[in-house]
């Protein structure tokens, strides 16, 4: 069953890069792996998948020790300040910066473990009460304190859409999330780079390729509905 929802999310990947004329490689599936149980995980992982996105802290750390280490682990929800130490030296990518306190826990926890943590700044395009995430207008600001963190390199941009029932009503948040890495892009510094845009789910993510994705988070078409979170 999982090998059966892997290859139609990937034929359907290939059909939205073909109409975007993008090529494949640009695009990279992270698998939502949240609520999901290892050994569901190592199914994956032998079908050949190594990148997985989960979004609490308690469950990275318990499935990292149960699977293989060359997995790439992203955490792609909420992080509470004090929980940053537990997968600073863990997780390949942190999607969900949204605060400069925040991102100085990280500074904080990186510089005493030795590495730079990659992240990205989440931004909450659609303004969304009930949503995490930077508003928009105060993005480049955001990003242009977090830049002087040395123990940080700042990657690009993610964002959650609305929940709809037609995807293409989210279409323009996945352009204004793209346009507003342009125009950060253009007056970037030395610790920011905005090469990777994160956006797009199950419900969506052929658009946000169309968008422009560099990443999606695809959980339920996957490993099927979970039943909480
Ligand atoms: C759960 C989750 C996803 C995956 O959602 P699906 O609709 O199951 O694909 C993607 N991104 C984030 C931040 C999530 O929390």
């Amino acid at each position: 069953m999982l090998k059966d929802n892997f290859e139609a999310v990937e034929a359907k990947i290939q059909a939205a890069c073909k109409r975007a004329g993008r090529k494949r490689d640009e695009v990279t599936l992270i698998a939502v792996s949240k609520t999901k149980p290892i050994p569901m995980l190592r199914e994956a992982y032998d079908l050949g998948n190594r990148i997985f996105g989960e979004n609490k802290v308690q469950e990275i750390t318990d499935k990292v020790d149960a699977l293989p280490d060359d997995i790439s682990w992203h955490m792609i929800g909420h992080l509470q300040r004090n929980k940053v130490k537990y997968i600073i030296d863990k997780v390949e990518l942190i999607h969900s910066v949204d605060s400069f306190r925040l991102a100085s826990e990280i500074e904080k926890e990186a510089a005493k473990k030795g590495v730079t943590a990659d992240i990205l700044i989440e931004v909450n395009v659609a303004k969304e009460e009930s949503k995490f995430g930077v508003m928009p207008e105060d993005t480049i600001e955001l990003i242009s304190n977090i830049s002087n963190l040395p123990h940080i390199r700042i990657k690009g941009l993610m964002t959650i859409a609305p929940f709809v029932d037609n995807p293409e009503d989210n279409r323009i948040y996945f352009r204004r999330l793209r346009n507003l890495a342009v125009d950060i892009g253009e007056n970037k510094s030395d610790n920011v780079t905005m090469s990777v845009l994160s956006m797009g789910m199950t419900n969506d993510y052929e658009i946000a390729i169309e968008e422009g994705a560099t990443m999606i988070r695809v959980g339920t078409g996957l490993f099927g509905a979970r039943s909480y979170r």
